[in-house]
């Protein structure tokens, strides 16, 4: 008898793709064929319904337009289901993950993301592990019945991790995400184990969708020899509503005159200037550095240990939810989905 219901969302990426006997590239093909390489589904306790998006897309092309699909379908599907799991390419993966952690406020069943790096038709894929264990955690309830992971998050090479705090790691590795700054939610091994501390809970009052999306946000990564030409061209612009400004080590940033400068321009028209680190694991700290304090005393915003696609996510869905920079800055210092350590 099937005791749980999923539902699987196609999005495209290398888990569904074949090479194409003509010129050689991987193409997209249908779920049921992806079903046909797992017979384990057809023993699993689970009852699947799967459905596919169309256009199927290499996840490099993603547009915040298909995390709203997403997310209706989710918000329109919640009572229908115990969980879900998105098929999805790796490439932008973590920051598909991470943002609908923040687009689906009080979650209380499992998103479960995941792909593969080897097409599921390959005889070495991870693409069929990835998939049979996805289902099985979206599926996984306690006692009370209870899911026992109702967050956003990625499956991938055994581990469970947190989708905002996330990253691609390794284009090559089966291994090829990690959450540096925080731990895996489960390991799968001969059982899965959860790791329930770590685990988050929506506080109740239901699943809040938000769809109003606000992309105006530019990423600049600091680097040696960047002119203030280029800099104020990113950061002044008329089009950039809000910057991620992507500092070394612990939130540091040259301390040249013109650069300051720049930075308290664009503060003074008001733009939002998120400070997150370019390191993969370890957190922004203003106060640690004269370089950092320069940053803080012109109004960027400390990230602490966000992830770069984290802080993209939330800063689309706060800048969609108000038109008050203020408010959105305020917002970003709150730990709002597991995504910052506290
Ligand atoms: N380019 C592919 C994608 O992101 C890679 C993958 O799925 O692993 O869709």
């Amino acid at each position: 008898m099937k005791t749980s219901s999923i539902l699987v969302i196609y999005t495209g990426g290398t888990i569904g793709m074949k090479r194409d006997s003509v010129d050689g590239t991987l193409k997209p093909f249908d779920f049921s064929q992806i079903a046909g390489e797992v017979q384990e589904l057809s023993k699993s306790s689970v009852r699947i319904t799967p459905k596919t998006f169309d256009p199927l897309i290499d996840s490099s092309n993603v547009e915040p337009s298909m995390w709203v699909e997403l997310a209706n379908l989710i918000r329109d599907s919640h009572d229908s289901y115990d969980g879900f799991v998105v098929l999805h390419g790796t490439d932008t993966m973590a920051y598909s993950a991470s943002a609908l952690s923040f687009m689906l406020e009080g979650l209380d069943k499992p998103v479960v993301f995941t792909g593969s790096q080897l097409p599921i038709g390959v005889p070495r894929t991870d693409g069929r592990e990835n998939l049979v264990s996805a289902i099985e955690i979206a599926a996984a309830k306690d006692a009370c019945g209870q899911s026992l992971v109702p967050e956003v998050c990625i499956y991938f090479n055994s581990r469970l991790l947190r989708g905002n705090r996330s990253t691609k790691f390794s284009a090559e590795a089966f291994d090829a995400f990690i959450s540096p700054n925080c731990p895996a939610l489960a390991d799968a091994g001969i059982t899965i184990r959860y790791n329930r501390d770590v685990i988050r809970r929506a506080p109740g009052g239901g699943l809040n969708v938000h769809t109003n999306l606000d992309t105006r946000v530019a990423i600049l990564k600091l680097h040696p020899g960047m002119t203030p030409e280029v800099m104020r061209s990113v950061v002044c612009s008329p089009a950039t509503r809000a910057c991620i400004i992507e500092t070394y080590g612990s939130g540091n940033a040259l301390s040249k005159d013109w650069f300051i400068d720049i930075v308290k321009e664009a503060s003074a028209q008001g733009k939002i200037l998120l400070n997150v680190t370019q390191c993969i694991s370890g957190t922004v700290n203003m106060d640690l550095y004269a370089t950092g304090t320069a940053l803080k005393n012109a109004g960027v915003v400390t990230g602490k240990d966000i992830t770069t696609e984290a802080a993209l996510g939330k800063l689309f869905c706060l800048m969609g939810m108000s038109g008050d920079n203020s408010w959105v800055k305020a917002k970003l210092e709150e730990n709002l989905a597991g995504e910052i350590s506290e």
